[in-house]
């Protein structure tokens, strides 16, 4: 199992890629997990990542991408491995397929966990994380707890799970992470999963994406037409209405024309058959010495 977890922050990513770590003994590798831990060792780079992270922005993609490469390198991933938070911008994808192309571990799926906007303010805002065990909660279940129901230890809440950062982190999710979802549908390896209501649904979900056979990349299509504005729309069909309208009278006029055609022709052939009716007369009369009879 090789693939990649796509998903804005709070989408539970985190939690699913945990199940199936469990499940599947694939190891699940976080690139926020790896920085934090690189912060809380006071590392050189954990020191040059802390304040861009409390900020709610993107770490410099070298300083991931060299977490990462280490981190793939370890053997419990050469059977595979749960990325979860990586790649996050479109160069991260490209860094990543060519890391995965030099080690010859293809990826199997991405699979993008949607939630809808308010429920990933509410997931994140109440978010409390057991320093002990590493057990994720929320405080609308904890009933009034604050402390870890395992182990007993102070809850804490992640720095840039608070208020004023949470806007930021999924404004940065919007502009540069979800253009991934149009990268890897091209690439045929993008399945969406429905990711709020019951975690053991949500991970059904997640497993059946996981494990079905991937789509040949030549199938998908992804548009990349941007949607007319509406008064675009309006004013083009107003233009096409302006111009069935023209067609249909024109082509009204020619089908009268065609059908008149006939009866016209036919009654300048019976006038002309009558003028030389009419002359052939004159002249056999003259001929006979009399004048033609008149009309009564
Ligand atoms: P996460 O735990 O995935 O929500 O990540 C927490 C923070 O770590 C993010 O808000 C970023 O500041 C940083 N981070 C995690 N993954 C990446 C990544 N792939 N690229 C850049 N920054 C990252």
């Amino acid at each position: 199992m090789r693939i990649v977890l796509l998903g804005a922050p709070g989408s539970g990513k985190g939690t699913q890629a945990q199940r199936l770590q469990a499940k599947y003994g694939v190891p699940q590798v976080s690139s926020g997990d790896l920085l934090r831990d690189a912060v809380a060792r006071g590392t050189e780079l954990g020191l040059k990542a802390k304040a861009v992270m409390e900020a709610g922005q993107l770490v410099s993609d070298d300083i991931v991408l060299g977490l990462i490469r280490d981190r793939l390198a370890r053997p419990d991933a050469a059977n595979g491995f749960i990325l979860d938070g990586f790649p996050r911008n479109e160069d991260q994808a490209n860094s990543l397929n060519a890391l995965l192309e030099d080690i010859g571990q293809p990826l199997d799926a991405v699979l993008l966990l949607d939630v809808r906007r308010e429920t990933l303010m509410q997931r994140l805002a109440g978010r409390r994380i057991c320093p002990k065990c590493g057990t994720v909660y929320n405080v609308h279940s904890l009933n009034g707890a604050t402390t870890c129901p395992r182990e007993g230890a102070e809850l804490f809440q992640r720095p840039d799970d608070k208020e004023e950062v949470i806007g930021r982190r999924l404004e940065v999710y919007e502009k540069q992470t979800q253009p991934l979802i149009a990268y890897y549908a091209k690439l045929g390896l993008l399945r969406t999963i429905a990711g709020e209501g019951e975690l053991d649904s949500v991970f059904e979900r997640m497993e059946a994406a996981a494990l079905a056979k991937p789509l040949p990349p030549s199938s998908v299509k992804v548009s990349t037409a941007k949607v007319p504005k509406k008064k675009v729309v309006v004013k083009a069909a107003r233009k096409a209405a302006k111009k069935t309208r023209k067609v249909a009278v024109k082509t009204a006029k020619v089908k009268a024309a065609r059908k008149s055609a006939p009866k016209a022709k036919r009654a300048k052939a019976a006038a002309r058959t009558a003028k030389r009716a009419k002359v052939a007369k004159k002249q056999s009369a003259r001929k006979a010495g009399r004048k033609p009879a008149r009309k009564k």
